[in-house]
C-alpha cells in the first residue's frame, strides 16, 4: 500500500465516505476509501441487537436519503435499494387521550426523483391539526394555500442535500430570509428549537408534536438548529412530508453504494486495461474479501468480455502477504 498513489483519499466508509467515494471515481479520479472497521456502512452497518437473534441498526433507520439526488446519479433502485414509504406518517398521543395522526402527503418517483404532493392528503391532514387547534390548523391552511410550505421545505432540501454556495450562487434558504414575503422571520435562524415551534404554532399539542418531530431528527428542545433543518422537518412533516424506512434494513443502502462502487472500479479497471492492451483483470488486497464487491467486478469485467482473476488457494489480504514473505525467506536462505 505504501507505493500506491491516489488522486483522492477517502478516510472513512461510513455512508458519506461511499457516496463521496463514488462521485470521485465517476469523475474519474483514482481514490483509496480506507476504513478501519471489517465492515463498510459505518452508521449505516446492521448489527446483531438489542439481544440476540435480532439484528436492528444502531444510527440511521429513518430514511431521508430517498430525497438525495445520489439515488438517480447511481440508479440505486437498480443496485438493490428500494424505500417503504408508510402510510402513517408521524403520530402523537396527548395525556388528555386526544392524538393527531398525519398521513404521508406525496409520492416519490424513484427514476426521476420527482416528487408529487397528494392535496387531498394534506388537507386531511390539515383538518386533523383543526381537531386539536383551530388556529395551527389556520396557519397551516394560509402558508399551505400560498405554496409556501413547499417553498421551504424544497429550499431546505435543496441546502441540506447541496454543498453551500459559493460566492456568487444563491443559497436558497438566505434568500427566503432576505425575502420579506418568504413568511420567514429572520429570527428565526437563531432560535432554538422550542423558541421555534412556539413562534411557528398557537397550541401546546402541536409545539410538542414538532418538538418530537425535531427530537427524532438529533434537535434538542434547548438547541438553537440550522433553519434548513427545522423548515423542511417541522411545517413539513405536520402536513406528511418526511421520512421512509430501507426495505430490508439500513445496510441494503450501503450495498447499493457498495454495488456502485465496484462497478465504477470495475471500469476504472476496464480503461486501465484497454490502455495497456490486456485481457485479463485482477481482483485482489483485503477488500477482496468482499463478496459482495467481488461479485459485481466480475460481472461487469466478465460482461466486457475480459477474464477476471481472483483469489482461490492464497488469501487475498494479510494472510497472502505473509504467505508471499515466507516463500521469499524460503528461496533467500536456501
Ligand atoms: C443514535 C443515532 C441515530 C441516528 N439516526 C439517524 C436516522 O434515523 N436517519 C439518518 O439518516 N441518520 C441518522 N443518524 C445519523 C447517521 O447515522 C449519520 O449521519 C451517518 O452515519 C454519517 O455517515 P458518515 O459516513 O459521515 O459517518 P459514519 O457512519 O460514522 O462512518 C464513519 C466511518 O469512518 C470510519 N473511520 C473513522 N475513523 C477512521 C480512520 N481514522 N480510519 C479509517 N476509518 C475510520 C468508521 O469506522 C466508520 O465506518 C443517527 C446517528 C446516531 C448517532
Amino acid at each position: 500500500m505504501a507505493d500506491a498513489s491516489f488522486d483522492v483519499v477517502v478516510i472513512g466508509g461510513g455512508h458519506q465516505g461511499l457516496i463521496a467515494a463514488n462521485y470521485m471515481i465517476r469523475n474519474g479520479y483514482t481514490v483509496g476509501l480506507f476504513e478501519q472497521r471489517r465492515e463498510l456502512g459505518g452508521g449505516g452497518c446492521t448489527e446483531s441487537r438489542p439481544i440476540s437473534g435480532f439484528i436492528g441498526n444502531p444510527c440511521a433507520h429513518v430514511a431521508g436519503l430517498w430525497a438525495s439526488p445520489v439515488n438517480q446519479d447511481f440508479k440505486l433502485h437498480e443496485r438493490g435499494l428500494n424505500y417503504i414509504f408508510p402510510r402513517v406518517h408521524a403520530s402523537m398521543v396527548y395525556p388528555d387521550e386526544r392524538c393527531i395522526v398525519s398521513c404521508r402527503s406525496y409520492e416519490w418517483d424513484k427514476e426521476t426523483g420527482m416528487v408529487v404532493p397528494l392535496e387531498d392528503v394534506v388537507e386531511k391532514n390539515i383538518k386533523e391539526v383543526e381537531r386539536i387547534s383551530p388556529r395551527d390548523a389556520d396557519a397551516l391552511a394560509r402558508w399551505q394555500s400560498e405554496g409556501k410550505i413547499w417553498e421551504w421545505g424544497f429550499a431546505a432540501q435543496g441546502v441540506l442535500w447541496s454543498p453551500p454556495a459559493l460566492p456568487g450562487e444563491v443559497d436558497l434558504v438566505e434568500a427566503l430570509i432576505q425575502n420579506p414575503n418568504s413568511g420567514i422571520d429572520r429570527r428565526h435562524q437563531f432560535m432554538t428549537a422550542t423558541e421555534y415551534v412556539c413562534d411557528l404554532f398557537e397550541s401546546d399539542e402541536l409545539r410538542a408534536h414538532s418538538l418530537r418531530i425535531l427530537d427524532s431528527v438529533g434537535i434538542y428542545p434547548d438547541e438553537p438548529a440550522p433553519l434548513p433543518v427545522m423548515l423542511s422537518n417541522v411545517p413539513m412533516q405536520v402536513i406528511g412530508f418526511g421520512g421512509a424506512v430501507y426495505e430490508g434494513g439500513t445496510h441494503n443502502a450501503i450495498h447499493a453504494f457498495q454495488r456502485a462502487l465496484a462497478e465504477g472500479l470495475a471500469k476504472m479497471a476496464l480503461r486501465a486495461a484497454a490502455d495497456s492492451g490486456l485481457d485479463t483483470v485482477g481482483f485482489t488486497g483485503g477488500v477482496a474479501f468482499n463478496e459482495l464487491m467481488t461479485r459485481k467486478i466480475r460481472e461487469v469485467v466478465e460482461s466486457e468480455g475480459l477474464r477476471f482473476l481472483r483469489h482461490r488457494q492464497v488469501p487475498p489480504g494479510d494472510g497472502g502477504v505473509s504467505l508471499g514473505q515466507a516463500v521469499v525467506a524460503a528461496l533467500a536462505s536456501s
